[in-house]
């Protein structure tokens, strides 16, 4: 059976104070969220000091990136190991804001994933169509292309060892929220996927949607077989909204 996952994408939002109080909202409610795990991925300026906010309540910690390099020369980027120094449980890789805005190729996403596993972060791979690939009807192909990228470097039981969020890139911070039904097509399509190299690994991996999920349209997208948690931007700024959706597994 997959847990659920609710994990909060912070982006570069939040101040010293904003995100204390978010914290303190998230461990206020937290105890009312019986049926999902919660994690938050805040700017990695704050990540120790979100560390400390949670202190031993059940709150993953989680990067928005990972280097693809250990360590040295390589200005701007983080360390897996310096994510683990920091507390990190997991690492979001290939957003598609670092893909459409930062360039970062798949072959890129592939060689940061590669790492965090070997680091012992649990990648939180992101794969998602644009909306011109969904309307020339190549989605399929694009979350293919994307999973291979992985898949035939690190293979299959890698995957087995990271979170994968569906995100259409059309419902990202958009409003839209892809259909229940559409999102669990291409979930299903996902874990179908994967089962054809391991069914072990399609079983077990968790297949987060992401997509202007919020507390009113969460219940019904966590309640597809195939969609198993959810990567939140915009909703996961609020404690409310945040809890609200974790409430909704
Ligand atoms: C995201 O950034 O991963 C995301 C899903 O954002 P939003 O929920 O705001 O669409």
């Amino acid at each position: 059976m997959r847990r659920t996952l609710i994990a909060g994408n912070w982006k570069m939002n939040g101040s010293l104070e904003s995100i204390g109080e978010l914290m303190d909202g998230i461990k206020a409610g937290l105890a009312e969220v019986t049926n999902a795990d919660m994690a938050v991925c805040p700017p990695a300026i704050y990540l120790m000091k979100v560390k400390s906010h949670i202190g031993d309540a059940a709150i993953g910690l989680g990067s928005q990136n990972i280097c693809d390099q250990e360590s040295g020369a390589f200005t701007g980027e983080l360390a897996p190991a310096m994510l683990k120094e920091a507390g990190c449980k997991y690492a979001i890789i290939g957003h598609s804001e670092r893909r459409s805005l930062y360039g970062e190729s798949d072959d890129l996403v592939a060689r940061r994933f590669a790492m965090a596993v070997a680091s012992g972060v649990t990648p939180i791979l992101c794969i998602g169509e644009t909306l011109e690939e969904r309307e020339s009807g190549v989605t399929e192909q694009v979350v293919s292309r994307q999973l291979d990228a992985v898949i035939d470097t690190q293979g299959i039981d890698a995957i087995g060892q990271c979170v994968i969020a569906y995100e259409p890139v059309w419902a990202i911070g958009t409003g839209k929220t892809a259909s229940p039904e559409q999102a669990q097509a291409v979930h299903a399509f996902i874990r179908s996927k994967l089962a054809a190299l391991s069914v072990d690994v399609a079983d077990k991996v968790q297949i987060l949607y992401g997509g202007s999920m919020n507390a009113a349209n969460a219940a019904e997208l966590l309640s597809q077989p195939d969609i198993d948690g959810g990567l939140i931007g915009g909703a996961s700024l609020k404690a409310a909204d945040f809890l609200a959706i974790g409430k909704a597994a």
